[in-house]
């Protein structure tokens, strides 16, 4: 019977996180997913914006994790090869006293902060409402694919030894001595301590665990997406913040895309988006830059907030020693990923050092980022790079079986979206969606009834026309 060090619960940018640090320790440790995936919830949906720190109220968690987190974005970016975008980030309003009150949390989180003029902020962003007359800019900010940020982690804790299972519906959790017995649908794990970062499922973990509940509370974000080239976004546009968040922003994705939200609504764990969130943004965003043009955008989608009281909660449980519970991880979650990690490290009691000779995870890169020579000498060996699958993004049949081949074993067509931006282009999977759903049964040699929108139900298929004929 293996007796793993660690068992943290739930594989989005937070648990990851925790995972990698904690491999990376050279200690053993299950990361526990009931999705077909990792980071297929919040850490999916949100606005991607490694955030420079200076919104947060000082001396919270969520001020002192958001910046040490931010400081260390580049160098696991750089580890990992997942993009970061520096491209700062512009608080923008017409109330010169807000934007003061900003700067001055800026300062006291020590976060680089300047305060704009009109001429300034308009020669920077032309498009922008003529009304708007003074700004906060963060030099600092930063947007990521928080996704591929997550699936870096996961993939690089995977090479150095640590374990995944995903689809891994929990049933019970016990403790014998020190030792907990975790029952999953993918068999009995056994370990020393729990993480619980299962982010809108934390309460059904505790209760699982017998730790401590808490009061959560679920607020929906929605999106435009906006298509590449079509909006006038050097930077990420924030308008004045107010208690229920950052509000509606203009932001550039790493892949060139702009996403214009999000919303903030109470809701149920259902990721919807609704005429009312949509109108909402349309409305708001038309007072940041009137001439948006909603005609370019090519989808919408909503991500969950899981909120707890005003920070974030981080702590060792009170009611059961080994687990470390983690609760209402919003924003600023993605940029304060690699702190927390830290924090739970410190937490769980174990040593900072890392382990020598840790394995260099293998970057993704698409054949059309491959240089020319690349292309000849991969193109030889295998033809299946020749096959464009996803015209919008020219994303080939090699690139897709290549990222079928990687330590997690994905098996829908989402998560070859996520890696590999097949069907995100202008299309939509409109041409390409066929042909991922027959290169993942080839690859995995399952029918391709069998294949997955995302997660567990989603069947892409249910059958031949002829068939059911
Ligand atoms: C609209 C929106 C915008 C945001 N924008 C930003 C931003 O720009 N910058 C920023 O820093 N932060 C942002 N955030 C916050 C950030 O997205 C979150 O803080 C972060 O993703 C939380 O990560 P997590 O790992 O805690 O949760 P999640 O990503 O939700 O992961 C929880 C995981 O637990 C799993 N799980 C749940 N229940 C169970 C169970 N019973 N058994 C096993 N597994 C389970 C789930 O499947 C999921 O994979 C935003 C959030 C939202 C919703």
């Amino acid at each position: 019977m293996k007796i793993f060090d660690c068992v943290v619960i739930g594989g989005g940018v937070v648990g990851a996180a925790i995972f990698n640090k904690i491999v990376r320790l050279g200690k053993s440790c299950v990361l526990l997913d009931k999705a077909s995936d990792v980071a297929t919830g919040a850490s999916k949906a949100n606005s991607g914006i490694v955030h420079a720190g200076y919104d947060p109220k000082p001396g919270t968690l969520k001020a002192k994790l958001n910046v040490r987190g931010a400081k260390l974005f580049p160098q696991i970016c750089k580890r990992l090869g997942v993009k970061l975008n520096c491209c700062g980030a512009l608080v923008v309003g017409d109330d010169k006293e807000k934007i003061l009150e900003l700067y001055n949390r800026g300062l006291q989180n020590k976060v680089k902060v300047e305060i704009w003029d009109k001429k300034k902020l308009h020669e920077k962003v032309p498009k922008l409402n003529a009304n708007l007359n003074v700004a906060l800019w963060a030099e600092d900010s930063k947007t990521v694919s928080p996704y591929l940020f997550t699936i870096g982690l996961v993939e690089e804790g995977m090479i150095n030894g640590g374990k995944v299972l995903l689809e891994a519906d929990i049933s019970a959790i016990s403790k014998d001595g020190d030792v907990f017995k975790i029952e999953t649908q993918r068999g009995m794990i056994y370990s020393k301590s729990v993480v619980n970062s299962a982010g809108a499922g934390y309460n059904q973990i505790a209760r699982l665990l017998g730790s401590e509940t808490k009061k959560i509370q679920l607020r929906r974000g929605e999106y435009f997406v906006f298509d590449k080239n079509t909006l006038d976004v050097p930077c990420t546009i924030f308008p004045l913040p107010t208690d229920l968040g950052k509000g509606v922003l203009l932001t550039p994705t790493v892949d060139g895309n702009f996403l214009v939200g999000p919303t903030s609504a109470p809701s149920d764990d259902v990721t919807a988006v609704t005429k009312t969130g949509l109108d909402e943004i349309r409305q708001k965003a038309h007072l940041l830059m009137p001439d948006i043009d909603f005609r370019n955008t090519i989808r919408q989608f909503s991500g969950i907030r899981t909120i707890c009281g005003d920070d974030f909660v981080i702590e060792k449980s009170r009611k059961v020693p080994g687990v470390v519970n983690l609760a209402g991880i919003c924003s600023p979650g993605l940029s304060s990923a690699p702190a927390i990690a830290e924090m739970v490290i410190n937490l769980l009691g174990y040593s900072t050092k890392e382990k020598d000779n840790l394995k260099k995870i293998q970057p993704y890169v698409m054949f059309k980022n491959m240089s020319k020579r690349q292309q000849k000498e991969i193109l030889k060996t295998d033809p299946s790079f020749g096959q464009i699958v996803c015209k919008c993004e020219k994303i080939t049949k090699g690139d897709i079986l290549a990222v079928l081949k990687r330590p997690l074993k994905i098996k829908s067509v989402d998560a070859i979206k996520r890696r590999t931006n097949a069907g995100m282009g202008r299309c939509q999977g409109g041409f390409c969606f066929t042909k991922v759903v027959k290169a993942i049964a080839q690859e995995r040699k399952i029918e391709y009834k069998n294949v997955l929108k995302e997660n567990r139900g989603s069947f892409v298929a249910v059958g031949d026309i002829r068939e059911e004929e």
